[in-house]
């Protein structure tokens, strides 16, 4: 149940009380340990939001993250002080989209992969050497050039580093925020082979934040879809690919390009602008943009609910209509 509001300031009356945006709307869904759960939705809907919140990068305004630690016990990581805190600080860790600014200028490849390190344990200098250079190797980044600065290396060489940086302190879950997206195409694959590589060869767990449906369908295991701060469709990957179930999920998939041109997708342009998150639509938010809307949907908000095997969508209609996946039948040649 994560609730984040955002104030917003009004220019134009000077003493009037603040309102705010609901930026994430009661979310909530489980993290499985050693899975990738990608996040996707279009800009705005709340998914980095939502990624920087469960990091503690940002205040969430109300909820919870319930973090299982490795000794068995059941922590709210959001509501951690202090040492404690500190304990599991290191077990969750964020890429952010952007290697040119996410990496200190002024510090060079050694000092920033070896900060979290020297945060968070009690090491000697030598300890400190073997586990930079040890995460360096496991990164593909050259030894030999870790004294040298960011600003001496390609974007790619940059996501590395972050992600050494990341990893150094053996997280066990990894928020990737459009970690890239930023990136040349070759390079792109280049880092999400590492992300997976890594994920195998360390038991992670990634929070894959993305736009990209085509990268998303290649890495996860389970994929949220958002809108408007809340989860409208949640389920493994080929599930919610192949046979959709809810009509936003329907259109963000007939988005996705289709590199063979003798099948013939048909695009879903969806009518009218993204609603307003301070004023939402009433009943379900999708409605005014929705082909299938009936006078049901503009009064009452459908939950999200299960409706297939492991499969949930928040829609009132979601096992009634056939939605298009991205690989139905109805392509073939
Ligand atoms: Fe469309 Fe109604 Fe389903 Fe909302 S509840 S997605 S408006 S059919």
């Amino acid at each position: 149940n994560l609730n984040k509001d955002f104030q917003v300031k009004s220019k134009t009356k000077l003493f009037s009380k603040p309102s705010y945006i609901r930026v994430l709307n009661n979310v909530s869904f489980e993290l499985m340990e050693g899975e990738t759960l990608s996040i996707v939705g279009e800009s705005g809907c709340g998914k980095t939001t939502l990624g920087r919140c469960i990091v503690r990068g940002m205040n969430a305004s109300s909820g919870e993250v319930l973090y299982h630690t490795e000794g068995g016990e059941q922590v709210n990581f959001l509501g951690l002080q202090g040492k404690e805190f500190k304990k599991y600080r290191k077990d969750i860790q964020m890429i952010f989209q952007d290697p040119y600014s996410s990496l200190s200028p002024r510090m060079s490849v050694y000092d920033i992969i070896s900060e979290p390190l020297i945060a968070n344990f009690k090491l000697s200098k030598a300890e400190v050497d073997e586990k930079v250079t040890e995460i360096a190797q496991k990164t593909g980044l050259n030894v030999s050039y870790l004294k040298r600065y960011p600003h001496a290396f390609s974007g790619g060489q940059r996501q590395r580093i972050a992600i050494a940086r990341a990893l150094v302190s053996k997280p066990r879950l990894i928020v990737c925020d459009e970690a890239v997206s930023a990136l040349d195409v070759s390079i792109k694959a280049q880092i999400i082979n590492l992300l997976k590589d890594l994920q195998q060869q360390l038991q992670i767990t990634y929070i894959f934040i993305s736009h990209d449906l085509s990268i998303v369908q290649n890495i996860s295991d389970r994929v949220a879809v958002m809108h408007l701060g809340k989860i409208v469709e949640l389920a493994p990957v080929d599930s919610l690919f192949d046979h959709p179930k809810h009509p936003y999920t329907e259109a963000l998939l007939s988005a996705v390009p289709e590199p063979d041109p003798h099948l013939k997708k048909d695009r879903i342009i969806l009518e009218g602008e993204v609603p307003n998150p301070a004023n939402p639509p009433s009943g379900c938010h999708f409605h005014p943009r929705c082909a299938y809307k009936t006078d049901k949907c503009m009064q009452q908000e459908p939950e999200l609910q299960l409706v297939g095997d492991h499969h949930y969508a928040a829609c009132h209609y979601a096992n009634e209509f056939t939605l298009r996946g991205v690989n139905h039948e109805s392509q073939d040649k």
